[in-house]
């Protein structure tokens, strides 16, 4: 069958301080730090909206949400997702895959990750089979094994019909 296929990659930072909890994945997760930010700091989703931003050529995170304007303070991310995606899919994408890193020494995100799979499924409207979320430590170094920063990559599938 013809069809577009386009790939889009993200990523993103947020410093680190306490208290938690950390927001990632629309979830919040028992932490003894948050992440700093203008909304609420949420990188995991920051990530996937720059990665389907950049597939479906729409820019990026920073331009349609600019933390310079009040009304995104502590605006929730997945609010920002759920907008993007509708104008996105509005437009005729579909979401093929999504595969994502976060890089975090603690907690430990194993136990939280079907939870954030079944979130992004719902805040996308896609079966979460279509969704995989990976969690590295820092191994002790750098900013994220010092536990200044949190950080996430992703890469996302689009596909779409061909126009005749
Ligand atoms: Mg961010």
């Amino acid at each position: 069958m013809a069809g577009m296929f386009r790939i889009g990659l993200g990523t993103d930072l947020h410093r680190l301080a306490e208290p938690g909890p950390l927001i990632l994945g629309n979830i919040p997760i028992p932490a003894e730090r948050h992440a700093i930010g203008h909304s609420d700091a949420d990188a995991l989703i920051h990530a996937i909206i720059d990665a389907i931003l950049g597939a479906s050529g729409g820019g990026d995170i920073g331009r349609l949400f600019p933390d310079t304007d009040e009304a995104h303070r502590g605006r929730d991310s997945g609010e920002m997702l759920m907008t993007v995606w509708k104008s996105v899919s509005a437009a005729g994408w579909q979401l093929g895959n999504l595969d994502c890193v976060i890089h975090l020494q603690r907690p430990k995100l194993a136990p939280y990750i079907p939870e954030m799979v079944n979130r992004l499924g719902q805040l996308l409207g896609v079966p979460a089979e279509r969704i995989n979320i990976k969690a590295k430590t820092g191994e002790g170094v750098g900013l994220v094994g010092r536990e200044e920063a949190v950080a996430a990559e992703c890469v996302v599938l689009l596909t779409r019909e061909a126009t005749p």
